[in-house]
């Protein structure tokens, strides 16, 4: 039970790949972006005014990337 929590915590947390700052996809918020993008992913401006991308893997396990511009 305690690893089933821990689990989907994880899945649901990312963080910046820039500042490293943790997000947590606690109310779908992201999922549901990603899910109405043809592309599955989104794009997110974090606070330190860079965009990073994230989206789900096959897994269910929200990943976030560096997008190639400023
Ligand atoms: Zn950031």
């Amino acid at each position: 039970m305690k690893t089933y929590f821990h689990l989907t915590f994880a899945k649901i947390n990312f963080e910046c790949p820039y500042c490293e700052k943790p997000y947590v996809d606690s109310e779908d918020i992201y999922l549901n972006r990603c899910s109405k993008n043809k592309s599955g992913c989104t794009t997110i401006k974090c606070q330190c005014e860079m965009t990073f991308g994230m989206t789900y893997d096959i897994t269910g396990k929200a990943v976030s990337y560096k997008i190639g511009k400023r």
